[in-house]
């Protein structure tokens, strides 16, 4: 039977490969700490689950949602955003609901991009959005992110033939998986260059809430005339621990969002209206919830950079997001040595190199996980002696 070429091109979820690693341990008997997955331990608010139930018993939720999203849903995005930004937005047009902001990222380019156009691409960086190019029958262009560039991808050394077929700009701060952040300047400048080449930007902000020591990410909406080029992709996953119900949205440009809007209503027929008054609850609750949220994690992000440090990696502590992104011993690979610390110590890490050529060098660790784990896993590492990595490799 025949298969799609665009199917043997995606390469394997990363994930995967990483799941199978922990059932084989398990499988003898091991149990294995895992860093790799981003995906929060703390549970759902008490008000969001209570606002399900009550939800649930109202007979409307029980019918086809629309592909927009629910007016009252929009609406409370909206308020959101007016509040936590300063961004004004048209419920109406300018605000779409999304089954989680992953499936808003990997549909988006079928609306913004024709077969042998060009999205650039940060690398390292989120699967999604090279998977979605590949897609929609578009080419990638890949961004180095480097330590030297601060992990933003630098807009000017874009070649002039590339930088003027490019039809579209994927960033993402704060970021995944590097922990890296951006200012308004940045994203003033990704406006700019979007504006000059005719392109789009398409902004993946869904750790926006989810920083540490009062930082306060912004918005790419914030920047002068990014309404007029881009959206955003917002979710409430990361920002209110809700990753098993599947709520984002899509914010910003009534154009691109009209056209995403023409995908998904001819694929899905949208969340979940109980769902969606999940989302609704959530997006009213006090900033205290999510301050208190980012404290645990605060925490243990102090504890896994003093024991990575303590073994001779390289790290620095990120300022926002999930992840702790570390520069593996001279003479390791990225899959070397997180190999070699599943082996030795039963503490799995993500490899750099899963997110792109430039992750190569790094591993990423996860902060979703129980602070009593992260105790354990502390201990692990910090009493590891990295062996040699001539050693390691045979
Ligand atoms: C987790 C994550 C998402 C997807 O979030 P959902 O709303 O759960 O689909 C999108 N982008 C990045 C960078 C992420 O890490």
């Amino acid at each position: 039977m025949k298969r799609a070429k665009r199917i043997d091109q995606v390469p394997e979820y990363l994930f995967v490969q990483i799941s199978r690693k922990i059932a084989e341990k398990r499988a003898r008997g091991i149990e294995v700490i895992s860093f790799g997955i981003g995906d929060p331990d703390l549970p759902t608010p008490q008000p969001i689950l209570d606002e399900l139930r009550a939800a649930s018993e109202d007979a409307v939720t029980h019918r086809y949602p629309e592909s927009e999203g629910l007016p009252e849903f929009r609406e409370a995005v909206a308020g959101w955003y007016a509040g936590r930004f300063g961004v004004d937005l048209d419920p109406e047009k300018e605000v779409l609901s999304l089954i989680g902001a992953k499936e808003g990222i990997g549909h988006a380019p079928l609306g913004a991009l024709d077969p042998g156009d060009t999205a650039l691409i940060p690398d390292p960086g989120y699967p999604v959005y090279s998977v979605g190019t590949l897609f929609a029958g578009a080419e990638g262009y890949r961004l180095p992110l480097t330590e030297g560039n601060r992990w933003l991808p630098d807009l000017d050394a874009i070649p002039e033939d590339v930088a003027r077929r490019a039809s579209l700009l994927w960033i993402n701060y704060p970021n995944n998986p590097t922990g890296a952040t951006a200012e308004l300047d940045f994203f003033e400048n990704a406006a700019d260059f979007a504006l000059k080449h005719d392109a789009a930007v398409m902004h993946d902000a869904c750790y926006t809430e989810v920083a540490f020591d009062g930082y306060c990410p912004p918005s790419f909406l914030e920047a002068s005339g990014a309404k007029d080029v881009g959206i955003e992709f917002h979710s409430l996953s990361k920002t209110y621990n809700m990753t098993g119900w599947r709520l984002g949205m899509a914010v910003g440009n009534a154009d691109m969002i009209e056209a995403l809007r023409v995908v998904k209503s001819n694929l899905d027929s949208g969340v979940p209206q109980a769902v969606q008054r999940m989302g609704i609850s959530a997006l009213k609750l006090s900033a205290d919830v999510i301050a208190e949220r980012n404290a645990v994690y605060q925490g243990r992000i102090d504890r896994v950079v003093e024991a990575l440090k303590s073994i001779g990696l390289s790290v620095e502590r990120p300022r926002a997001s999930l992840y702790v992104w570390a520069r593996v011993p001279e003479g390791y690979t990225s899959a070397e040595f997180s190999e070699r610390l599943l082996d030795e110590r039963d503490v799995l890490v993500s490899s750099g190199s899963g997110y792109g050529e430039h992750g190569e060098g790094y591993v990423r660790l996860s902060i979703t996980v129980s602070d009593e784990d992260v105790d354990r896993a502390v201990d692990r590492i910090s009493s590891w002696k990295v062996p040699d990595p001539a050693g390691a490799r045979q």
